[in-house]
């Protein structure tokens, strides 16, 4: 399985999924021509793709839902995402098992997808645990969330968000007060994080991707460090970049060499 971030920040949000037999897009945050570019850029085009994945409703997350569905991809939400889009019957339903907060699993090409709450301003937030039924690895992404309250056993891929940094957060003047307050709830402190994943068994993690830093609040590099030191050393941590930027495997490469 290989995940890829076409791009990661509260500017806009793509990545994709690709175990070889299936592609899948995670998130839609971008225009529709700025999507189709980065598709392209990373050697793959829209209509190969087999369904796209959306985790709220928020315009870094969903912002050209529409045009994709008007372009024969599947799109596939939460009730209350697709209720928030006014997208009933256009975007298909991860729907939670009766009083569970887990979705039952969707089978899309050779996936078996799985949706989890997250914790967000947003109607019903979810983050996604996707296995491949061809090499049999899973992935977990979850961005947008204060916390998360499960464990996923077997992860071979972890994409989750890192979002700021509490001192950081704290000097940061030019934030009105109100959205700070609205960051600390939902969105992910780089501490918080560490904590959540000190408590995972990643013995079988490859590879961890940290997910959309904050421009004002985050800092690349002590970032990777932090979770460095509480993952294994089999794990290998990559940042995607904050503002929007591009990583291709060209880029990829020069952060592995940094960190
Ligand atoms: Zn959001």
């Amino acid at each position: 399985m290989r995940f890829l971030s076409l791009a990661s920040s509260s500017h806009g949000n793509a990545y994709l999924v690709d175990d070889g037999k299936t592609v899948l897009l995670l998130e839609c945050g971008l225009s529709f021509r700025r999507l189709g570019q980065l598709v392209r850029g990373a050697g793959y085009q829209l209509s190969g793709l087999s369904g796209c994945l959306i985790s709220h409703e928020h315009g870094d997350h969903a912002r050209c839902w529409e045009k994709l569905a008007g372009r024969g991809v599947p799109l596939y939400a939460s009730d209350g995402t697709i209720a928030a889009l006014g997208a009933e019957g256009i975007i298909k339903p991860l729907a939670p098992e009766v009083g569970q907060d887990v979705s039952a699993p969707v089978r899309i090409g050779s996936f078996s997808v799985l949706s989890f709450r997250t914790f967000h301003d947003a109607e019903e937030p979810v983050g996604f645990l996707i296995r491949s039924t061809v090499d049999g690895e899973k992935l977990a992404f979850a961005t947008d969330t204060g916390n998360i309250r499960y464990q996923f056993p077997g992860l071979s891929l972890l994409a989750i968000e890192a979002n700021y940094q509490e001192e950081i957060l704290a000097r940061c003047t030019r934030i009105p007060e109100a959205t700070v307050k609205r960051i600390r709830y939902t969105h992910m402190e780089i501490g918080r994080l560490c904590g959540y994943l000190s408590g995972l068994d990643l013995r079988g993690c490859r590879e961890l991707y940290l997910l959309h830093l904050s421009d004002a609040s985050s800092d690349e590099a002590w970032f990777a460090q932090c979770v460095r030191r509480v993952v294994p050393e089999t794990c290998r941590v990559m940042v995607c970049e904050k503002g929007g930027r591009i990583r291709g495997e060209e880029g990829e490469k020069q952060l592995h060499s940094v960190l």
